[in-house]
This record gives structure tokens, sequence and C-alpha cells, in this order.
């Protein structure tokens, strides 16, 4: 479903170069000189604990100074706890999007405001720490599960870990391995599959409690059972929250508060799901062909 549109890699590679540098220390001031683009302004200030409205005002966006615009005048308000799903085909600008909002960039024009301050103005610290990301290939280090999960609250209690672990279901699954929590995992998650290792990721945002997370829904096909897991983790891990998901599944699509469409680096449309089909417009037609695809291989696999 909504095959043709793609993870985002170029937020990805942002993501997990920060989370590895993240992982060891020592790493952390290599990236720190490696990327330089965005540092704090001299005046820079503590985004106090948000509430997660975020506001794109007429932003630009350009990768470099002598390239063309890969974002156009985006504009959309997003209410605390609203979920929004961003939708549009490869290279459209989904990632660009949710890279100015964690400013891994800067914007080129317009503003960026989070509860009314623009991102610009706040430390990167303060701004960050209040925002949680799980990509579909979840980053594991090598340690123990309880490593990897205290990675997003360093200072959480044994209970509250146990907690998380249960709320997005991955205490089955760590009841399965020979140490439980203890149980070492490797950088590429073997021992854990693709589904158990976004429960863990999961685990680990949970325990991060942001207010703002960023989510790209996982593509790759996991048995019915985890998917369900999935499905049920992802409610708990969202609610409350301010959410922007990548999303390629329409019933996530339908489930949103607010859709985009982005397509050429412009929101094409805006709206809910009812809202979009009685606009007939790009994503009406979208929906329709994908049912109507879908209805016709219900066809033929039930004749
Ligand atoms: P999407 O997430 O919708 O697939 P992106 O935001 O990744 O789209 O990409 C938008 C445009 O920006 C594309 O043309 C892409 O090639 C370009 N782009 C993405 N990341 C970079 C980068 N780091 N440097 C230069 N151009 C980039």
């Amino acid at each position: 479903l909504w095959r043709f549109w793609g993870p985002l890699s170029a937020l990805s590679k942002v993501y997990s170069q920060l989370l590895s540098a993240m992982a060891s220390a020592e790493r952390i001031f290599e990236i720190l000189d490696t990327e330089p683009e965005v540092t704090n302004s001299s005046k820079a200030r503590e985004l106090p604990t948000i509430r997660g409205e975020v506001v794109f005002d007429n932003v630009s966006f350009r990768y470099e100074p002598n390239k063309p615009d890969v974002l156009h005048n985006v504009s959309f308000r997003v209410q605390p706890g609203q979920r929004v799903a961003l939708v549009g085909p490869t290279g459209a600008g989904k990632s660009t999007i949710v890279n100015l909002l964690m400013r891994f960039y800067d914007a080129t024009g317009g503003t960026v405001r989070i509860d009314g301050m623009d991102v610009k103005e706040a430390t990167l610290e303060s701004l960050r720490k209040q925002m949680g990301i799980v990509l579909q290939d979840s980053f594991i280090f090598a340690g123990t599960v309880e490593d990897n999960l205290r990675y997003g609250n360093e200072g959480a209690t044994d209970e509250q870990l146990v907690k998380a672990g249960e709320s997005v279901r991955l205490d089955r699954v760590v009841a399965q391995l020979s140490h439980g929590y203890r149980t070492e995992v490797e950088e590429r998650g073997s021992k854990l599959s693709v589904g158990q290792r976004q429960l863990l990721a999961f685990g680990r945002v949970l325990l991060s409690d942001p207010r703002i997370l960023i989510l790209d829904e996982a593509t790759s096909s996991v048995d019915t059972e985890t998917e369900q897991h999935i499905q049920e983790a992802l409610q708990t891990l969202l609610a409350g929250r301010t959410a922007f998901i990548i999303a390629h599944r329409l019933s996530t699509i339908k489930d949103a508060d607010l859709i985009l469409v982005v397509e050429n680096g412009r929101i094409a449309e805006q709206g809910s799901h009812e809202q979009l089909m009685e606009k007939g417009g790009i994503y009406a037609n979208l929906v329709l062909t994908q049912l109507s695809m879908q209805e016709s291989v219900i066809l033929q696999t039930s004749t």
C-alpha cells in the first residue's frame, strides 16, 4: 500500500549518524565537527517544556546555496497532541520538513515555531530532548535490551523500565530471551526480528517521553501477531503527543487529524481524510486508485 512513497532516506541518514555518535561519547565531537550546519545562536534560549503546537509559516528551504529550493512556502498548523500524516512521492520533501522541525537544518525563508517560539531561537539540546524519533530500521546498539531502553532515559528506574516494556508489548519478547532485559543484543539487532526491534525502539522513545514524536511508519512485513503488537504499542506511544508520521498505510493516514500531501516541495493539499475525499483532488484520487486495486486483488483471490 502506498509503496511508491518510500522511506525517509535523508532523515534516516542524519539521524542514524546522530544516534550512533551519541552511542559513544567521544564520537559526538566528531559529528559536531562535521555537521556545522546548525549551531546555537548567540542569543539562544532554552525551549521551556512544550505543549507541542507546531507551526510552519511560509517556510522555504534549499540544502545548498546555489541549488534550487526543495521546499516552497510550506505552511501548516498543528495543535498539541494532533497526529499529522505526511504523504507524497519519494523526493517530495517529507523528510526535509521533519529535518527542519528537528533543526538538523534551518529554514532558508519563513519560520518554524514550536509553542510560538521560533526554533532558531531555541538551544538545540532543549529542542531535541523534547522530540522522539522512530525510523523504519530502528537503531539498536551492542549491549543489553536494558541498555538500549535506558538510552531513552538514563535515569529511569527498573520499575519504569519494566512498565515501559509492558506498555509497548516488549515484555512478551523479553520473556522469550535467555536473560530477559539483561540479554545482550547486537548492533544490527540479530536475535531480534525487525518487528521486535521496532518494539524496542518504541520502548526507548516512550521512556524519553517526548512531546513531539516523529515516526517513519514501517513498510516491511512482519507476522500478523507482531503487527498487532506494533499497532497496539503505537497507540500507546502516540497518545497525548504531537506526532508527525511519514505514513504508508491507508489506515494510519485516515486516522490522522491532519494529512499533508507533499509534492515537489509544496503542500499540494491539506486537511482531514474526509475533507480531502470531499475535495476530490490528488489525495482522493490516490485513495480511490488504492481501493480499486485492493478490490481487484480481492476479486482475483476469491475467484
Ligand atoms: P522525501 O522525504 O519526501 O522522500 P526529501 O525531503 O528526502 O523527500 O527530499 C526532498 C528533495 O531534497 C529531494 O530532491 C532530495 O534529493 C533533496 N535532498 C534531500 N536531502 C538532501 C541533502 N542532504 N542534500 C541535498 N539535497 C537533498
